[in-house]
């Protein structure tokens, strides 16, 4: 099933307690695609400026399960810059600069080809933007879309919208709080699917995962890990994982699902054990600054995991 995502490129610059890496790879689109590719074909939709280093292009392109048909480069833009710091428990993060660039123009262009995508997720970015794509993608049977403190700030009543329109949202704990004032994540959950989603989920960093289902509530476990080099993109190779995960039926990571999976995108079952796949690609991505862990992934490394995941679960 065709899945596409819609978000940002970045060029990041990111401190942590251990390091620090200037003007990498990063965005909400390329870190979701990056992780989706490894389960399946992903088409992504964004926009950078003339100042896109050829190397980060070049990185892109190295993931061969990602469709580019829908990179626009503007040589008279300047890409989106972000920065960040995470504090010493590595689970917060200050943001010291955001630079909109291209993300201040008008949204770039869905190519015609892309149309028929059946699995639509709109990875962080103005939510008026992620709004506009909607009706871009008239085939999509499964919209889910992620969001962050920024627009929470900045774009409220657009949020509120397009949580109308979402078959599902993925937010942060803080953002959930945040966006509805409630302090409990299952009270938030529940208040966000009072909008519109079928549900909600909520991540917790190194605590896992939470879903709030219109049909029941589940809580996963993070895959416990030594080896945390930076959390950039943890977010959004999650929702990579648990949306390719839905949107290929076929493969390694077919055989724990079951028909009521393919039956149903968006129930509550199907949802619960892509969160696994989320789960454990994030795990590797979080090893690594910018793609560099995600480029060195293979289907037997997500499979292994996958088994020392679900074995570690099995009470
Ligand atoms: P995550 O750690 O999953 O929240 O994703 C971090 C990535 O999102 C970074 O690579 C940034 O380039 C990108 N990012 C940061 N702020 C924003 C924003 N306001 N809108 C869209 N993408 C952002």
């Amino acid at each position: 099933m065709s899945l596409v995502v819609t978000g940002t490129i970045g060029i990041d610059t990111v401190y942590t307690p251990t390091g620090q890496a200037e003007r990498i790879l990063g965005g909400s689109g390329t870190y979701f695609a990056a992780a989706a590719s490894l389960y399946g074909p992903v088409r992504m939709v964004a926009a950078v400026g003339g100042d896109f280093p050829p190397q980060h292009k070049a990185l892109l392109e190295s993931f061969e399960g990602i469709d580019l048909a829908g990179l626009e480069t503007r040589p008279d833009s300047k890409t989106f810059a972000w920065g960040g710091k995470y504090l010493a428990n590595m689970n917060s993060r200050e943001t010291l600069f955001t630079e909109l660039g291209v993300l201040a123009e008008d949204p770039p262009r869905v190519p015609p080809s892309f149309a028929d995508s059946r699995c639509l997720f709109l990875a962080n970015t103005h939510p008026g933007v992620q709004l506009g794509y909607i009706g871009s993608f008239p085939s999509a049977s499964l919209i889910v879309a992620d969001t962050m403190d920024l627009w929470i700030n900045i774009a409220r009543p657009e949020l509120i919208t397009l949580l109308g329109k979402l078959h599902g949202l993925v937010l942060n704990f803080d953002e959930a709080e945040l966006l509805t004032g409630k302090a409990n994540p299952i009270t938030a959950g529940r208040s966000l699917l009072e909008h519109g989603p079928r549900f909600v989920v909520i991540k917790k960093g190194e605590h896992g995962a939470l879903l709030i289902h219109r049909d029941g509530i589940a809580a996963l476990p993070a895959f416990p890990t030594e080896d945390v080099i930076d959390p950039t993109g943890c977010g959004d190779t999650f929702a990579g994982g648990m949306m390719a995960s839905i949107a290929n039926t076929t493969g390694w990571h077919r055989t724990a699902l079951t028909s009521a999976h393919t039956a149903d995108l968006g129930s509550y079952d199907s949802v619960r054990r892509a969160m696994v796949h989320g789960t454990i690609v994030a795990s590797f991505n979080i090893e690594a600054f910018s793609l560099d862990r995600l480029k060195t992934v293979t289907p037997e490394d997500l499979a292994n995991r996958y088994q020392k995941y679900v074995a570690m679960t099995r009470i």
